[in-house]
């Protein structure tokens, strides 16, 4: 293991732009494209934007830490031209010609991989595939600056979060990990309505929350809170059976769902109103449409934005998925991509999606603020990450210090290490491993 690639292991890096996967892996394989995510492309969340024009050194000097540890030739900066700050300030940072910025279009969702990688390099990931397979690894700003914390040896402690919605004061800030989304909503100004739910990670790929005890982890990047009484918490509470049934009665096949679904635009063979012909169907034809769905990246635009019967097309295809990997049945349609000759003419302006999702009134600039937000306590958990769940290192009663080691990677397992984010005793240890500060 090389040093940047064992430093990154020692500081429990995953992606953190919500996918958790051990950074670590990824700085081990050998490709041509380094690509810094900086699309942030889900409605009301800046925190990335705010990485890039605060700490843009930082991320540039991830991303040549990344491009040594991979041998890539070139690295690319992904950032949307309307966010002029962060371009200037990476601009000022690169003093690199290996490295470039792309501008993106303010588009939903110019961050997924298969889009971003094909807008900065027109090269199409095959179907079910990965960057990896084409020579690209990709990686959230971030996690980026999160590299160049690792090579200073600072593990991850600390989270970038944007809190918006129905909150008293919106704001972009950084918390320890494990700290509460109560603590975290409280240091926005606390609810600004009577009783709300939160959207955590975004409205459009997030889930819907109650519990506001849960922590914030190293993927969280941000909450959305927003009156109970509002559309997309009603159509988000509903029951899996329930979208069903309706989906089952009143899905027309008018296809727009398929028209306007962006994997489908550029070429890959998602059609999620055909996954919708599976809800009539039993035991042998559902099998046929549910393949339809095995390209879908859940971006959610299906269900939030295309239907104009407000289905449920983006969950009917999560459980298509999950059927399919139950049954061990595999993509079975071609290799072959090109994109859709509409393929620019079909994508979806965010402030379209932003009316359509009934969410205008709340979008207001989220400052930073640098005020340190120190909780009590922290639950951090264990499984923060794609792979096997960290084991304790550290037993109940136990003082800790930021940034010690308190879950490690089981031996050879595909996991990440988990460290203290504040110092105190350890209260409990369980899933999650509670520390009280003192
Ligand atoms: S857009 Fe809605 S009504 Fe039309 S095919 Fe898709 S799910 Fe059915
Ligand atoms: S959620 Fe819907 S729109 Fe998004 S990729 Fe899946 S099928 Fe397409």
């Amino acid at each position: 293991m090389d040093k940047i690639q064992e430093k990154i292991r020692q500081a429990g890096i995953v992606g953190a732009g919500g996918g958790g996967f051990p950074a670590h892996i990824k700085a081990a394989s050998k490709v041509e494209y380094v690509i810094a995510n900086g699309a942030e492309c889900e409605p009301l969340i800046h925190k990335d934007y705010e990485v890039m024009i605060r700490y843009p050194e930082k991320v540039v000097d991830g991303v040549k830490l990344l491009m040594e540890s991979t041998g890539a030739k070139k690295g690319i900066v992904g950032i949307k031209e309307k966010n002029k700050e962060a371009v200037d300030a990476i601009s000022g940072a690169i003093h690199n010609s290996r490295i470039k910025i792309h501008l993106l279009g303010d588009f939903y969702p110019s961050g997924d991989e298969f889009i971003l990688v094909y807008e900065s390099t027109k090269r199409l990931i095959p179907p079910q595939g990965i960057p990896l397979d084409i020579g690209i690894v990709v990686s959230n700003v971030e996690t980026l600056y999160n590299i160049t914390l690792a090579s200073e040896d600072q593990p991850v402690t600390e989270k970038f979060i944007t809190v918006a919605g129905a909150v008293n004061h919106p704001t972009s800030f950084v918390v320890p990990v494990g700290m509460s989304f109560r603590d975290a909503i409280a240091f926005a100004g606390g609810v600004s309505v009577k009783d709300a739910g939160v959207f955590v990670g975004g409205i459009m790929m997030g889930k819907l929350e109650f519990d506001l005890d849960q922590p914030i982890t190293k993927t969280t990047a941000g909450l959305i809170v927003l009156p109970k009484e509002h559309i997309l918490i009603q159509r988000k509470s509903k029951t899996e059976q329930s979208m069903r049934r309706i989906g089952k009665s009143a899905c027309d096949q008018c296809s727009y769902c398929t028209e306007l679904c962006p994997r489908y635009v550029l070429g890959y063979d998602v059609q999620p109103h055909k996954v919708m012909r599976s809800l009539g169907f039993t035991m042998t034809g559902e099998h046929i449409w549910n393949q339809y769905a095995s390209l879908c990246c859940a971006c959610g635009l299906c269900t939030l934005y295309a239907c104009p019967e407000n289905l449920y097309p983006k969950e009917a295809c999560d459980t298509a998925k999950s059927d399919l990997k139950e049954k061990g049945i595999k993509w079975s349609g071609g290799k072959e991509v090109t994109p859709h000759p509409m393929y620019e003419g079909r994508r979806t302006p965010l402030k379209q999606l932003m009316k359509r999702l009934g969410i205008e009134e709340y979008n207001h600039p989220s400052v930073f603020t640098k005020k340190e937000s120190k909780p009590k306590q922290v639950s951090i958990p264990l499984s923060q990450h794609i792979g096997t769940p960290a084991q304790p290192t550290v037993r109940v009663g136990e003082s800790v210090k930021r940034g010690q080691l308190i879950g490690e990677i089981p031996d050879g397992k595909l996991g990440a290490k988990v460290h203290a984010s504040i110092d105190g005793v350890v209260k409990s240890v369980d899933g999650s491993i509670v520390v009280e500060s003192i």
